[in-house]
């Protein structure tokens, strides 16, 4: 049976944009049984029918025999985090995707398997790639949900679907037809998608081109219908207003990057898409550290003395700045965000890019609550996860805890030390340097 009956005991648990104080958290097997604790001075008794933690007296809530207390102290108790944007089989060591791809799929399993495990480490218990050959990505998220290993639970959406040599085509979701693109997401929710990426221009992947769109509004729209038929949300990599006008056309519902290429390469923001984005409610996935920190690598290089490396610098801060600028006027304009790190890519890594990439949005105005309902609730509403992205009675088990308040500082995500999946702790303060 996965996990045993747990009460959780904590300073105060934020969830769903509230604060509990005093707060015990009764967990039995993977699913949270009540809560009971503080709010804004009132009492919290909330309890799933049937569960065995039983109030008994003023004194508040006892848990009888064959129960394990865990107490966090000072600690605040959050839902498990979500990022809707990664790729376990890359290392964000700053390699490219060649050498990234080059291992035979054995050794990109281990990778994309330890990926999720440092995932999980730091408090994000699901995550949704976005990119991976499918006879790596599949199993492996089977083998998660199966408890053969610990890790961040995964949602794949196995191969982007691109067209032939077209960006990631090494992962197999070479398709160019409309015919054959209904074809391969047929395929790939047979084989296991959760959700469905498509690459709408050409990425870091040599020979492809980030300005020109690569399908037709035709070829778009037969995807998300074919999604759409078997309830997968569909998420479109864009690098060039083109391709995101005919993506928010057809009915994706998530842009990523999202960035204003003319085909002639130049930057321009379009207020047209932008408004037709609000009026459809298509989401932007705004990958802001993954650009950024490719400055912050050159600025090391320069110090080191690397030639070139400071005119790259002032390349690299100057188009994030752009970036920056862009992103921040469509949020103001109303486009919703859906959070995700890229962690994989480039230089982002598992153990810090989701806290890198909300520091980054925090910057850009966004308050630390808003960004951590993005982070749990709103990305479990995205996913069509109800049992996801809070800590109320009946939810799956996916709790963390940080000695901090991260919905007034959302530094102190970083901070994290309790883990906890489906009822299982994965990690603890108390295990610390053991
Ligand atoms: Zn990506």
């Amino acid at each position: 049976m996965k996990g045993e009956s747990i009460a959780l005991r904590a300073a105060g648990m934020w969830s769903g944009d509230a604060l509990v104080e005093d707060v015990l958290v009764s967990i039995e097997g993977d699913r949270i049984s009540g809560v009971f604790g503080t709010r804004g001075g009132e009492e919290v008794f909330e309890v799933t029918p049937g569960s065995r933690a039983g109030k008994v007296g003023p004194e508040g809530i006892t848990c009888d025999d064959g129960w394990r207390t865990v107490d966090l102290g000072e600690s605040y108790l959050l839902p498990g985090l979500i990022d809707c944007h990664v790729h376990t089989v890359f290392s964000g060591d700053g390699s490219d995707i060649h050498r990234g791809l080059a291992p035979d799929r054995s050794t990109l399993m281990l990778r994309a398997a330890e990926n999720a495990r440092l995932s999980l480490n730091s408090g994000v218990t699901t995550i949704v790639d976005v990119g991976a050959p499918g006879e790596v990505i599949f199993p492996l998220s089977r083998a998660i949900d199966e408890g053969v290993i610990r890790a961040s639970r995964i949602i794949a959406a196995g191969p982007p679907v691109t067209i032939t040599g077209g960006h990631l085509w090494p992962m197999g979701g070479e398709a160019d037809t409309v015919d054959e693109v209904v074809t391969m997401v047929r395929r790939l929710m047979r084989d296991g998608a959760g959700i469905l990426k498509v690459m709408g221009t050409g990425g870091g992947t040599p020979g492809t081109n980030s300005f020109v769109p690569v399908y037709g509004e035709d070829a778009l729209s037969a995807i998300v219908a074919e999604a759409r038929r078997l309830n997968r949300r569909t998420l479109i990599h864009s690098g060039a207003t083109a391709a995101t006008r005919a993506a928010v056309r057809a009915g994706f519902d998530v842009i990523f990057h999202g960035h204003f290429h003319r085909s002639d390469g130049t930057l321009s923001y379009d207020e047209g898409v932008v408004s037709e984005m609000v009026e459809a409610g298509t989401r932007l996935n705004p990958t802001l550290w993954v650009n950024r920190v490719l400055g912050e690598v050159a600025r090391r290089e320069a110090e080191e003395g690397v030639r070139g490396a400071r005119e790259m610098a002032e390349y690299r801060e100057s188009r994030y700045r752009a970036q920056a600028e862009n992103v921040s006027r469509m949020f103001d304009a109303g486009v919703r965000p859906l959070m995700g790190s890229d962690s994989g890519w480039g230089h982002v890594g598992f153990s810090d890019g989701l806290f890198r990439e909300l520091k980054s949005a925090a910057e850009l105005g966004f308050s630390a609550s808003t960004l951590l309902d993005l982070v749990t609730r709103g990305a479990a509403e995205f996913l069509g996860r109800s049992d996801l992205g809070e800590i109320v009675p009946g939810a799956t088990a996916d709790i963390v805890a940080s000695p901090g308040r991260p919905w007034e500082h959302i530094e102190e995500v970083s901070t994290i030390n309790f883990v906890m999946m489906e009822g299982e702790v994965y990690r603890s303060p108390f295990d610390e340097g053991r």
